[in-house]
């Protein structure tokens, strides 16, 4: 006997679930197949696609058929091609190959990661996920650390953490205004603009974030950093905390971190590190030492969704003291009553939000998938590719390089007068390549970041062919 429409009215029919199985694997497969094939930005008629969603809401369902139709016909033509080769702005990977696969599994579990009961693989996989991560920088047993929507979330709450760690009142309780003196946060003028955005929405007030100068190659000047704290206290004000950057948004540049830890252990404040684009470059040989050093912060933001390749969205805050997430976010009720257990965790715990996705579970799929090795030689390639395309800008007469290539971003700007706004523009136009601007110094340029594990030599060549030769069209 068929079940009664309205029981039915929500799932699948046999039928039904063997056309979305097939119509689903075959637009995984053809997708990727076409990826080469496809623009890397679509062009776009705005009025039309406007009217292209224009239905109204619709009372009866058009079917598994005619829905993956209006994917194939109305959704695919206006994405952008995030995993294209040549897809070089901003710091945006592709999704690595198992990631659709792990995020309709974790759709059908659909598990509620905010107390272990509701999620127990869950919570112990979103532990072990953290812990791997946390190893990566040498952090102790006692540290920790939530999975966040990304880094400018990570930032947010280490920010959080940071100033009701080092508050001198308890501010759940009598809150900001209760200060004798205002709290002041020191970043560097490179900073990402989420540590600005971080201070307002926590209502620190941009005016007590100090944008401390960088030297030559970008990195936080640590001697003018030191200053401007000892002003700070002689003007009665309460520093308490830096977030340094591993590895800048425009440049790659990696601040002193060493240095900085030893002024925060001095002057006790909280070490923050937003390692959002660079920190998981510790898995390249060639940046291990140097980064490594981020393991002295109190807190570290990472993003899987950067460099583990992690679909969209997966940033991480890893704590060198896990409670310090706990005195911050811990909060009890009369209806959500929690069961402590001391190998699971509930996260509600330690961040914001309840209800919660299991984020962990596209990355451990990824690393159980490729094992982290893959992971390494992804960084160590990607670093390798952003040097050759350096030695290709440095070997050009009408290029010069504007900072130095620490990680994989390169950028650069034409000595020769050609207009950067208008090579970018050519080379979307064409075809070839999505690049971003950059402006450092006042001086306008053009950046590529290499955050794609399939980009290689011959994309770069492309790419630099393209700049320098404004007459021919790509064939
Ligand atoms: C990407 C990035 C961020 C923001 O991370 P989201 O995941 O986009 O929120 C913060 N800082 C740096 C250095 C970044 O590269």
């Amino acid at each position: 006997m068929q079940p009664a429409e309205e029981e039915r009215a929500l799932s699948l029919s046999d039928r039904e679930l063997a056309t979305a199985g097939s119509l689903l694997t075959e637009f995984l497969r053809a997708f990727e197949e076409s990826l080469d094939a496809r623009r890397v930005m679509p062009v776009l008629d705005r009025n039309q696609l406007s009217q292209l969603f224009e239905a109204p809401f619709p009372e009866v369902g058009i079917g598994v058929e005619s829905l993956f139709r209006d994917i194939h016909e109305k959704v695919l033509p206006n994405c952008a091609t995030v995993a294209h080769r040549r897809f070089l702005a901003y710091v945006l990977g592709p999704p690595n190959g198992i990631a659709p696969y792990a995020e309709a599994v974790a759709a059908a579990l659909n598990q509620n990661c905010n107390f272990w009961q509701l999620s127990p693989a869950a919570s112990v996989i979103e532990r072990k996920v953290i812990a791997w991560l946390g190893s990566l920088f040498g952090y102790p047993e006692a540290a920790g650390g939530i999975l966040t929507s990304g880094g400018s979330m990570a930032n947010l709450m280490a920010l959080s953490v940071a100033m009701h760690e080092k508050a001198p009142i308890d501010l759940h309780k009598a809150g900001l205004s209760a200060l004798a003196s205002p709290l002041v946060v020191y970043t560097s003028a490179e900073a990402h603009r989420s540590v600005e955005k971080a201070v307002a929405i926590l209502g620190l007030g941009l005016d007590h974030v100090r944008k401390i100068p960088v030297d030559a190659d970008f990195r936080l000047r640590v001697d003018l950093l030191e200053r401007v704290i000892e002003e700070d206290r002689r003007a009665r004000a309460t520093p308490f905390c830096v977030v340094a950057a591993a590895g800048t948004v425009n440049t790659g540049a990696i601040d002193p971190i060493d240095d900085i830890a030893d002024l925060c252990t001095r002057e006790s404040l909280w070490l923050h590190v937003d390692g959002a684009y660079g920190a998981l470059f510790i898995l390249a040989n060639r940046m291990k030492d140097c980064l490594s050093r981020c393991g002295r912060a109190d807190s570290i933001a990472l993003d899987p969704h950067k460099l583990l390749f992690a679909p969209l969205e997966a940033g991480c805050l890893i704590v060198r003291n896990h409670d310090s997430l706990r005195n911050t976010f811990h909060f009890t009720s009369s209806y959500l009553t929690v069961e402590h257990d001391p190998l699971l965790m509930n996260y509600l715990e330690y961040g914001p939000q309840l209800s919660r996705g299991f984020k962990a579970f596209k990355i451990w799929c990824s690393l159980q998938t490729f094992g982290v090795r893959a992971f390494r030689m992804a960084a160590d390639r990607m670093l390798e590719l952003a040097r050759y395309m350096a030695a290709r800008v440095m070997a050009e007469p009408s290029l010069e390089l504007l900072a130095p290539v620490e990680l994989t971003a390169v950028c650069f700007r034409f000595t020769n007068g050609a207009s950067s706004g208008a090579v970018l523009a050519r080379l979307l136009e064409e075809g070839t390549a999505l690049l971003g601007p950059v402006q450092l110094r006042g001086r306008h340029g053009i950046r590529a970041c290499i955050t794609n594990y399939r980009t290689s030599e011959s994309d770069i060549d492309l790419v630099m062919d393209r700049l320098l030769q404004p007459g021919k069209t790509v064939g």
